[in-house]
């Protein structure tokens, strides 16, 4: 038996290395084991989200918005571009650059913060002990008062779509391309297929989108979803949705290809790819984490059973991230690590799960938080909608980028926020406003007597408040009030 510890973490994504260096900072004694190894054998640190999720993909979709605008959309600039051409290795290689930096600068706030870092497989055995098995099968057993499970998730593989050499790909194949596919088929219009979708339509492909769900991004406001919808449209995004993909077939040759059949309503239809992207979604690594007599119990999906403080039903164990109920996100799994270590140290800490962000980085950017319109006439919530688009922003018209709008929602009766959902430039940071002001529980009111500057995007979500009580600025209002 080596080493005790005050906290064990297992894993090292955004949930995991966030919580670890929360506890160190608390003056814990904390241990951070992670698995996940490069080809010399250096432990890889950041989980999904900065080697082959959040980050990696932001960078791809920057910089293919760089391509598409310098080659399609600068002449209503006044710029003249000629030739503009798109090398996709170096594009990639910038990729892996900005994910060695950020991966780089976790080992550093490890050391800074004194976390200890432990490389190999954590397992939870049951008393509060990992067993840590190294890249050389060497096993050792290490003891803490708290254990953390941070594991997050994998992609899920369905049937009907095995993955096959680079041909057909899950989200982390299709981050490495180093050639435009030609023909491109993504099964599932969630979050990942959608923003892989446009990084590699922008830089040339023909992309094709199979959805098995009539609704188009079901989870979002859909006055937004549809707006989304008809931007997707214009931009050649070819989204086929009641199509349940059945089966896929490689054809091996000096270039290969991939058939894809899929049922919709009229019936069966074959399409002919050159990779097919699978992003149907992720599930959680709980398999090989936890020994039969661990204490902790998985629902029926596979996920961490756990109450709203992250605490599992075995006394000390927590579990955060991917691997518990909510939305999959990084910066939920990264609250929840802050949350849990702040209250391993005797401090009252707590997550509002009503208020967690979502955006989907398409351009325009998609963004959302709290309850959409269909929502609140399910539970029969009284509201007052405001609604201003960026066709009458100053700021967005100077930009050429004044497609989409800010919505807010507002009860009818106290006037407090329930919700903004945004589609259009900058919608992340213009919506994390909205976030802040529900945090503090503030009414459209109090956003509509803030002071924003102009000309920013910002001052759509101003007008959008002035709009919920019937007197915005910049648009002939629905409802006339005082
Ligand atoms: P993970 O990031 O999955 O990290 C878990 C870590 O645990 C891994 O390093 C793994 O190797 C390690 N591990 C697993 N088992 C063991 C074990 N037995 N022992 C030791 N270590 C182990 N979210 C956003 O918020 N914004 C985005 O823009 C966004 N974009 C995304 C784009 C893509 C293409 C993908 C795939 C995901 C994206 N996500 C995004 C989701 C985000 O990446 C995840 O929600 C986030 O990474 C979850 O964090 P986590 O710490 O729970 O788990
Ligand atoms: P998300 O879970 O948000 O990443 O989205 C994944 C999407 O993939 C969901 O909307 C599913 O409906 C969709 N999906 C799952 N299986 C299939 C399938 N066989 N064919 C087409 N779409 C699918």
């Amino acid at each position: 038996m080596s080493d005790k510890y005050d906290v064990i973490v297992v894993g090292a994504g955004p949930g995991g290395y966030v919580a670890a260096i929360r506890c160190a900072q608390l003056g814990l004694k904390t241990a951070c084991v992670e698995k996940w190894a490069n080809a010399d054998g250096k432990p890889v640190l950041g989980g999904v989200c900065l080697n082959v999720g959040c980050i990696p993909s932001k960078a791809l979709l920057d910089s293919t918005w760089r391509y598409h605008e310098a080659k399609d959309s600068l002449g209503v600039h006044g710029i003249t571009t000629k030739g503009v051409s798109l090398d996709v290795g170096a594009m990639i290689d910038r990729k892996a650059k900005v994910v060695s930096q950020l991966t780089g600068g976790i080992a550093q706030l490890f050391k800074a913060n004194g976390v200890t870092l432990l490389p190999g497989a954590g397992k939870l055995l049951a008393g509060k002990r990992v067993q840590l098995t190294a890249a050389d099968g060497k096993e050792t057993v290490l003891e803490a008062d708290n254990i953390i499970l941070a594991t997050g998730s994998r992609p899920v593989a369905i049937p009907p779509a095995p993955l096959a050499d680079d041909v057909v790909v899950d989200s982390t194949g299709a981050l490495e391309f180093r050639d435009v596919p030609k023909r491109l088929g993504i099964i599932g219009a969630g979050v990942i297929g959608l923003e892989l979708g446009s990084v590699w339509s922008r830089a040339g492909s023909e992309v094709v989108v199979l959805e098995a769900l009539d609704t188009f991004l079901g989870a979002v406001d859909q006055q937004i979803a549809k707006e989304a919808a008809k931007t997707f449209k214009q931009q050649g995004l070819d989204i086929r949705l009641g199509a349940r993909v059945t089966a896929s077939e490689v054809k091996k040759g000096k270039k290969s290809s991939v058939s894809v059949t899929y049922t919709d309503k009229d019936g069966e239809h074959t399409e002919l790819f050159d990779r097919l992207i699978v992003a149907v979604g992720r599930r959680p690594n709980t398999d090989n984490v936890l020994a039969v007599d661990s204490g902790v119990t998985l629902d029926e999906r596979g996920f961490v059973f756990v109450n709203d403080f992250c605490q599992t039903e075995a006394p000390g164990v927590y579990a955060i991230g991917d691997i518990v109920r909510g939305p999959m996100l990084a910066h939920k799994a990264s609250e929840e690590g802050v949350m849990v270590a702040e209250r391993i140290a005797g401090r009252k800490a707590q997550m509002n799960y009503d208020l967690i962000p979502g955006v989907i980085y398409t351009h325009p950017e998609i963004a959302w938080v709290g309850k959409t319109e269909e929502q609140l006439k399910a539970a029969g919530v009284e509201y007052n909608s405001g609604v201003f688009p960026f066709a009458a922003s100053g700021r967005a018209l100077a930009a050429n980028d004044a497609g989409g709008m800010v919505k807010l929602l507002a009860d009818a009766n106290s006037d407090r926020v329930l919700g903004c959902h945004i589609i259009g430039p900058n919608a992340a940071d213009i919506l994390q406003q909205a976030v802040v002001a529900m945090e503090f529980g503030s009414s459209a009111e109090d956003l509509a007597m803030t002071v924003f500057a102009h000309p920013t995007l910002s001052e759509a979500l101003h007008e959008a408040a002035l709009a919920v009580g019937g007197h915005a600025i910049h648009i002939a209002n629905r409802k006339k009030r005082k």
